[in-house]
């Protein structure tokens, strides 16, 4: 059995900070944002894990207001999901993650991305797929005022639920 779940996070740019996209800190003039270190791919990717196995959602997990999660590293969220999915039987079988920016260009950065998140999950660099779009300048997205991610995780359970 293939259980699927699907994550979006968006964070506000806030040039006084890095901006750390799929666990990569990239050298970019500003960054976002928000609870912890503001990496939306991979609070995206933590809700989607969370999601395919029905465990909840980042912020119950992780409360915004719970101050042990200030400046932390997202990868904290993503390598508690992973123990949730494997407690709960499951096998990441690949994930798909969509970064919606209009800046900065991702392609440059894409594969030191893919590298960091299938570090991440344990799971062949084959099993991560990560791609990048804009809004044709519409909306909060297309004037640069944030960053938006998309995940979907697919996750096959050992027993069968
Ligand atoms: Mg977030």
């Amino acid at each position: 059995m293939i259980r699927v779940g699907q994550g979006l996070d968006v964070h506000p740019f806030d040039a006084a900070r890095p901006l750390v996209l799929g666990g990569v800190r990239l050298a970019t003039n500003g960054g976002l944002a928000g609870h912890s270190d503001a990496d939306p791919v991979l609070h995206a990717l933590t809700d989607a894990l969370l999601g395919a196995i029905a465990a909840g959602d980042i912020g119950q997990l992780f409360p915004s207001d719970d101050p042990r999660w200030d400046g932390v590293a997202s990868s904290t969220f993503v390598r508690a999901a992973v123990v949730r999915v494997r407690e709960a039987g499951g096998n990441i079988c690949n994930v798909d993650l969509t970064i919606v920016a209009e800046r900065p260009r991702i392609s440059p950065h894409r594969e030191a991305i893919r590298q960091s998140v299938a570090l991440l999950l344990d799971v062949e660099i084959d099993r991560v797929s990560v791609k990048a779009t804009t809004t044709d300048r519409l909306g909060f997205l297309g004037r640069a005022e944030g960053i938006a991610a998309l995940a979907i995780a697919a996750i096959e359970m050992s027993d069968g639920s």
